[in-house]
């Protein structure tokens, strides 16, 4: 594997010797050092986008020869998936078959986007009705020009995903900064690039710090569009850094996601969804319903059976079977998840389950499954981001009580409901302020559906029809088709 910049088709050495370690979390031990590039190696990999944006063949292939090459990227992710799967394992943490999932994911993105790249030469195009039969209009899809990317270190091959396939499908070039935390697998997108030949400058990968490669992209004068998915506070610099050029942006951030439990969800069922919700990638999702509202009547008996499944679960190296619970991504998020904890208790909170480091373990940033019960309304632990597998669980009176705690929140981006009661779910999903919601279940994530948040949760739609237009501008044609003059000023 290439531990360099991928810029211009080529792997390149950094303009700096700086380099940073990205960690097993599971162990503690060094996987590699990779260069921390600065804003030197962003200007060359900008320049490089820029270059091939206008002077190159990207932009001007149809929509169904670009879709050729980002069908071959899926197909090459596809043919590497265990070798991408372990490295995803390695690099974050998180137990294989999520890791497989992943890159599963990541695949079919590329193929969904090769599809939508296709469809894109026969809708490209819309005439416009005008009532001046003198005129004639039609509005053009183009590419927006030179996209930036900045992801996190959650999902880190399909983060990338998410945003090159739209990206490319639309006709921009990209540059990529992955998170320092997890680079491994989307630096590896640059070795499918180079195999599946993609133009030069089509795509580049810049490895390295927030601070001194993601700010100069973000502050980048020639990249047209940045597209962010991190923190809330990242994500208001990067809206700040934009706002200094009118810089179209699409931001992804946090959560604090309810669920809300009726009395007839079932039990089982509920407790099953709770901790897919929660546990699921060591609740390092941004969309991880975290507070979980239960109808008071059911609200003992679920908390004995989340219970119950909770001190199950194996915990261990992702690549060990059974493991259903990894380490967490590394020392820092391991010290935030058991200071929240910490500060929760005293708040109040009871540790129901849980709350502290697995036992069983000399090395790696092993977490319990951690239930925390009677917090208040206004508690930090009922209103922030955790980001680890720790859930806050409340019961309510009825559902306008329900509602009110859900949508009591400076986040949006997700909200499930679970109840028997198809009008009743109807009527909460159409009440939450969240940008996804989930009817009897929590978190699966299909490429075709929108993907964003209300609120703090960010701006724009990732995925589907939506993911595409956040790289495509409009354009309006309009022709004066008359041979009469116009007869203004000369009559
Ligand atoms: P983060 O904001 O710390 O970092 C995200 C990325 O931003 C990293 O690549 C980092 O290097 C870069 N960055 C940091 N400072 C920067 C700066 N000043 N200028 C430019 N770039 C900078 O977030 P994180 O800790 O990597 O990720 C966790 C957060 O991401 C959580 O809050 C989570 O909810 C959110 N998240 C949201 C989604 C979503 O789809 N909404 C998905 C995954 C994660």
């Amino acid at each position: 594997m290439h531990y360099q910049h991928f810029i211009n088709g080529q792997w390149a050495k950094s303009a700096t010797t700086n380099t940073f370690a990205t960690i097993n979390p599971a162990t503690e031990e060094v996987i590699a050092q990779l260069p921390a590039g600065n804003s030197d190696d962003i200007n060359l990999a900008v320049e490089a986008a820029r270059d091939a944006f206008d002077h190159g063949p990207w932009p001007k292939l149809s929509g169904a020869e670009r879709g050729a090459y980002l069908q071959k990227m899926a197909e090459i992710i596809n043919r590497r998936l265990v070798e991408l799967a372990k490295l995803e394992v390695l690099d974050n943490g998180k137990p294989y078959p999520e890791a497989e999932w992943d890159i599963e994911d990541t695949a079919g993105c590329f193929e969904y986007y090769a599809n939508l790249a296709k469809e894109l030469d026969n809708n490209r195009e819309t005439d416009i009705e005008l009532p001046e039969p003198r005129f004639k209009s039609k509005a053009i899809k183009e590419p927006i020009g030179v996209a930036g990317a900045i992801i996190p270190w959650n999902f880190p091959m399909l983060m990338a995903a998410w945003k090159v396939a739209p990206a490319l499908a639309a006709g921009c070039t990209m540059v990529l900064k992955p998170s320092e935390i997890t680079p491994l697998t989307a630096l590896a997108l640059g070795e499918v690039a180079e195999e599946a030949g993609l133009p030069a400058g089509v795509l580049n990968i810049v490895t390295g710090l927030g601070q001194d490669a993601g700010q100069p992209l973000a502050e980048h004068p020639d990249v047209d569009k940045m597209a962010f998915t991190g923190s809330v506070p990242t994500g208001s610099k990067i809206m700040e850094m934009a706002a200094k050029q009118v810089k179209n942006i699409s931001l992804e951030l946090g959560g604090k996601s309810p669920l809300v439990i009726f009395d007839d969800a079932g039990i089982e069922a509920a407790v099953e969804w709770i901790m897919f919700g929660i546990f699921w990638n060591q609740g390092q999702v941004c969309s991880a319903t975290s507070r979980v509202l239960v109808a008071e009547s059911i609200y003992p008996q679920l908390l004995e059976r989340l219970t119950i499944e909770a001190k199950k679960i194996t915990i261990g190296e992702g690549n060990k079977d059974d493991v259903l619970l990894g380490p967490l991504v590394n020392e820092s998020q391991y010290e935030k998840v058991l200071a929240a904890i910490k500060r929760g208790e005293q708040e109040g909170a009871t540790v129901a389950c849980g709350g502290k480091r697995a036992v069983g373990f000399d090395k790696g940033y092993f977490i319990e499954p951690t239930i925390l019960t009677d917090m208040s309304d206004d508690s930090w632990i009922w209103q922030e981001e955790i980001f680890g597998p720790v859930v806050c669980v409340k019961p309510f009176k009825d559902e306008a009580q329900a509602l009110r705690l859900a949508n009591d929140t400076r986040f949006g981006l997700a909200a499930a409901v679970m109840s028997k009661d198809e009008g009743r779910c109807e009527r909460v999903a159409r009440a939450f302020r969240a940008g996804i919601v989930w009817v009897n279940c929590s978190q699966p994530t299909f490429v075709e559906a929108p993907w964003g948040g209300y609120k703090q949760s960010g701006i724009g739609r990732e995925l589907g029809q939506w993911g595409l237009n956040n790289y495509l501008e409009t354009k309006q044609i309009t022709t004066f088709n008359s041979d009469e003059p116009w007869g203004w000023y000369i009559k």
